[in-house]
């Protein structure tokens, strides 16, 4: 079985206590996807000088926010770590020129483990989390996901854990499901046809091409793990757009799967 790797966009850490269309999506998600044999997470919300890639025996929770209810401090999510899929992942890295370090004690950030617990709410399936380099852009990240290819041949799932868009500036005052402006879909429209399109080229450039590129990302770290997902699917990736939608008006929540071509895709895989 070959898996797709997945992009998804993991929202606010809300995201497991509210009911919107996306929490729906994930929750269904996992009873549509093969069950993986582990889990490699690519998080926005792990950024390190250089890669680097926890093995631990079980996952720490890491409540990586502050002043949210409650009852979001109190959700666990113990999936057990491997060591074998961090040591692969070292050596897929090395291959590929990349020094990469390992961390022996972190757990699972918020991009991990709130859509995990969704997906996957048992956490019976190994985790491991990779590190994004924010400062060395979309195709540094594009690389990294190629060089972690052979991971989906193995039944590791391959989940690049970020948001379509991100301008947080913009975040106050929204209600859960406001609408998107048109500066948003603008952007989310455009960066959807280049991925149908296979338009690698303009992905990377999308701060230069894309409507309103750096506006939706002040910052690149939450849309440098769909380059990862992308890379994992090869030259010439197979994309699915499995979910479109927003929350708090600025935040789309798309979700993808990239496959390659030719190759079972994740619906008739399921
Ligand atoms: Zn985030």
């Amino acid at each position: 079985m070959t898996l797709p790797a997945l992009f998804l966009s993991h929202g606010a850490p809300t995201l497991p206590l509210t009911d919107t269309p996306a929490r729906s999506f994930l929750a269904e998600l996992g009873r549509t996807l093969p069950r993986p044999k582990a889990i490699l997470v690519v998080s926005a919300h792990w950024e390190t000088d250089k890669p680097t890639v926890n093995a631990v025996v079980t996952n720490d929770t890491i409540h990586d926010f502050y002043g949210f209810p409650r009852p979001l401090y109190a959700m666990r999510y113990p999936a057990p770590g491997s060591a074998s899929l961090a040591a692969d992942v070292v050596a897929l890295l090395k291959d590929a020129g990349l020094e990469t370090g390992i961390d022996g004690r972190r757990g699972l950030d918020h991009g991990a483990w709130v859509p995990l617990s969704l997906i996957y709410p048992a956490a019976d399936i190994p985790v491991v989390q990779l590190s994004i380099q924010t400062q060395r852009g979309p195709d540094y990240h594009l690389k990294l996901g190629r060089a972690l290819a052979p991971l989906r041949d193995k039944d590791v799932l391959i989940i690049g854990s970020g948001s379509y868009t991100h301008d947080l500036s913009e975040f106050r005052g929204h209600d859960v499901n406001d609408p998107a402006p048109a500066w948003v879909n603008m952007f989310a429209d455009w960066f959807d046809e280049r991925l149908q399109g296979n338009r690698i080229d303009d992905l990377l450039a999308y701060r230069k091409l894309a409507p309103y590129g750096a506006k939706n990302h002040p910052t690149e770290e939450h849309l440098l793990p769909i380059y990862v997902a992308l890379g994992a699917a090869g030259e010439a990736p197979k994309v699915e757009r499995l979910h479109v939608s927003s929350t708090y008006s600025i935040l789309r929540m798309d979700v993808y799967a990239f496959g390659t071509k030719g190759e079972v895709g994740l619906k008739s895989a399921a």
